[in-house]
């Protein structure tokens, strides 16, 4: 049985991709930070599922959970926002952007690189953001996050494509989740707007990019960057 870690899966896109993994059959193992019990409901609609719960910007606690666990692919989706003016942004703002956004997507890779090069396969899905490629304004910090994670995914899938392992990335637009429940009812409108498809983005429709980027579908997929953003760029 194939394994997957998704991080940040108590809610939003994490969830979604870890109910689509469950469904196809694989063992998911569930992380987040807080909502433990969000994880554990979860856990009970995947049979083969394992809640880990670790903040991902502690390297110690990443290396120390995930050392000696047999992991096929990794999801690296945990992610915090911040809107603000950069000139406004705290120090405590900024170590917890980039500690979640970055530095999580880097600890994560490599705990579990380890066992994929020693068994010469295995996939890593990074989720950065539309953001990350064209910047946002009072999004500075997280579009620079979400960038370094385009350039860290582009990167390292040229370092380990020799040991059969794939890294890809998807930048989702805007998507329905409670990352986007601050917007009113007129910001989402106007942002429909922007949408050629005239909607928001679903959790699922995430999931489903994620998914196949994980699937044999796409073994010869590497260092790609998957938009899912109903064409707003
Ligand atoms: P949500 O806010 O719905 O969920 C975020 C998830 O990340 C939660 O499970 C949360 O768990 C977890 N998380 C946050 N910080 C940490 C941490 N330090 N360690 C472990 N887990 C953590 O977000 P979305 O589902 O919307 O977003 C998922 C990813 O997609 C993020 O990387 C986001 O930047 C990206 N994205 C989202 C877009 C959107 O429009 N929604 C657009 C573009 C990209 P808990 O709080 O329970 O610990």
């Amino acid at each position: 049985m194939k394994t997957v870690l998704i991080t940040g899966a108590s809610r939003g896109i994490g969830e979604a991709c870890a109910r689509i993994f469950g469904e196809k059959g694989w063992k998911v193992y569930l992380n987040c930070r807080n909502n433990v019990q969000m994880l554990e409901e979860l856990q009970k609609d995947i049979p083969e599922s394992v809640v880990l719960p670790f903040d991902v910007s502690d390297k110690k606690a990443v290396h120390h959970t995930l050392n000696d666990l047999h992991i096929d692919c990794l999801v690296n989706n945990a992610g915090i926002s911040l809107f603000s003016p950069f000139d406004a942004v705290t120090d405590e703002q900024e170590n917890a952007l980039y500690g979640t956004n970055l530095f999580g997507v880097l600890n994560c890779s490599r705990a579990v690189l380890p066992g994929m090069i020693r068994r010469k396969s295995g996939c890593i899905i990074n989720i950065s953001s539309m953001w990350g490629e064209t910047g946002g304004s009072c999004e500075v910090d997280y579009s620079a996050a979400k960038g370094a994670v385009i350039a860290f995914t582009k990167a390292l899938a040229k370092e380990v494509g020799p040991s059969d392992i794939r890294v890809n990335c998807v930048c989702p637009g805007v998507i329905d989740t409670d990352m986007n429940a601050h917007l009113s009812v007129a910001d989402v409108n106007a942002l429909v707007e922007e949408i050629p498809l005239e909607r928001l983005g679903r959790a699922e429709d995430v999931a489903e990019a994620v998914y196949f980027l994980a699937s044999e579908k796409a073994s010869y997929i590497t260092g790609a960057v998957l938009d899912v953003n109903g064409g707003i760029i």
